[in-house]
């Protein structure tokens, strides 16, 4: 919506809006937000409403503490499952210094950034997830569990299908509030369930991304169930991931679309998938960056775990969908939900027009099964693996300096240093495994 400031008072006052939440993600990727009455809301819609970071782990540093919310208009929207009189609305912010300078460490930022870059080159990437997720059982205390007594598989339906109706309010709420949702479905271990909405600009495909995670969060609680997008929540079953179908725009048109090629992708769509390929590793970091991500990356649950293309196979890292004409784009299959969206497509965008810029030619894509292959052959054609470990992605982010640059200084070093300590903290525990498999013996 191109809303102005009139609009949003008008806005307000019509639909009876009683709060409305200034949002802002912090650098984990996890949606924070101060709520104000009207009262506040012109104060708001000058951009000078205050807040303090200095208490908020993912979004300070140092000596930062105050800061302004400078909302996005065009974000307004009211929450549906929120009273229908004296109703909830948010608006989407930036957080810029007192000076009025944008607060660098901000991932709206960061994202927007990316795209002025890209803008200057002529492009604009658009962007569709396909996000997956759990519906598990609460205890007794209302604590999630990784509990489930459904048996349902893909595309299995009611009544097999124990979230139907979850995911029905889900996609009516989700359309309330402006999406176009483009499917929905069971999706292949017991409980899990995958919706998908609409592909857009990247800054809105990254705003949309935090609301519909909130909202599949809010309505699952409402059916007495907790929605994780937790990456492998079961040892025994397949992870949720977030697939991302990526294309770039150039004046109005698709830029890897070509007919003539035998991929069905222009030259600017395989130096993409080039740039995509060289960076791989240390965009890991951004797109996988818990320690359970990398849990989803073994063999056996159709997630990627080797580094190859393919317009041929369902398997491979980057996956050229049978969409063509102004539908031709790319999938990217490591990403999870945990990633931030805003700080994953900006690294995203900028491998991909790095491999433009200098013209990078991807390997030769790998038309059979990847996953299947000897190592041999794997060896042979020269396969790479994606980073075991997140701190195998944090040592590879460390080493390259335009995915360090997307991300600025400050931000690298605050993500370096929290991966790190993540991981530092994850190795001095005593697992079941270790106890199982060690202590009778030991
Ligand atoms: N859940 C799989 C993953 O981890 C994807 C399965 C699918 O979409 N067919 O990526
Ligand atoms: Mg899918
Ligand atoms: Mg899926
Ligand atoms: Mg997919």
């Amino acid at each position: 919506h191109n809303y102005t400031r009139d609009d949003i008072l008008r806005l307000v006052e019509e639909e009876d809006v009683a709060f409305i939440r200034l949002q802002f993600t912090d650098i984990f990727g996890s949606m924070k937000n101060m709520a104000v009455t009207v009262s506040q809301l012109e104060k708001a819609l000058d951009n000078r409403c205050m807040f303090d970071v200095s208490s908020l782990d993912g979004f300070y540093d140092e000596e930062d503490s105050d800061m302004y919310l400078y909302p996005d208009l065009s974000t307004f929207e009211i929450f549906p499952w929120r009273p229908q009189q004296g109703k909830v609305a948010r608006l989407i912010c930036d957080v810029y210094r007192m000076d009025g300078t944008p607060y660098e460490i901000d991932p709206r930022y960061v994202l927007k950034r990316a795209i002025a870059r890209a803008a200057e080159m002529g492009y604009t990437l658009n962007a569709g997830p396909e996000c997956e997720f759990f519906l598990f059982h609460t205890d007794e205390d209302g604590l999630p569990t990784t509990l489930t007594h459904e048996k349902g598989g893909y595309f299995d339906v009611g009544p097999v299908d124990f979230g139907e109706n979850a995911r029905r309010d889900m996609i009516l709420t989700l359309e309330e509030m402006g999406f176009e949702i483009l499917s929905s479905h069971h999706e292949i271990a017991p409980a899990q369930h995958e919706i998908d909405f609409r592909y857009d600009e990247a800054l809105v495909t990254a705003d949309n991304l935090m609301t519909f995670k909130m909202v599949v969060k809010t309505i699952a609680k409402r059916h007495g169930l907790f929605a994780t997008f937790m990456p492998k929540p079961k040892i025994e079953t397949y992870g949720s991931g977030m697939h991302i179908n990526l294309s770039l725009e150039r004046n109005g048109k698709n830029a890897f679309r070509d007919e003539n090629d035998r991929n069905g992708l222009s030259r600017e769509g395989y130096y993409f998938i080039g740039g995509l390929m060289k960076h791989m590793k240390a965009v890991t970091c951004i797109t996988n960056p818990t320690v359970n991500s990398y849990k989803r990356f073994v063999p056996g649950y159709e997630a990627p775990v080797y580094m190859g293309w393919s317009s041929k196979t369902r398997g491979p890292l980057i996956r050229v969908p049978e969409g063509r004409g102004e539908n031709t784009r790319i999938e990217l299959r490591s990403p999870d939900a945990t990633a931030n969206p805003y700080l994953a497509l900006a690294v995203l965008l900028m491998a991909g027009l790095d491999g433009i810029k200098n013209q990078i030619m991807p390997p030769d894509s790998i038309d059979e099964n990847i996953q299947k292959m000897s190592p041999e052959r794997r060896k042979e054609l020269g396969v790479q693996e994606l980073p075991r470990t997140l701190k195998d992605a944090v040592d590879e982010l460390e080493k390259d300096d335009l995915i360090l640059d997307v991300l600025g200084r400050k931000l690298s070093d605050k993500i370096i240093k929290a991966h790190r300590k993540e991981y530092h903290d994850y190795c001095m525990q005593v697992t079941d495994w270790e106890i199982a498999n060690y202590l009778y013996r030991l």
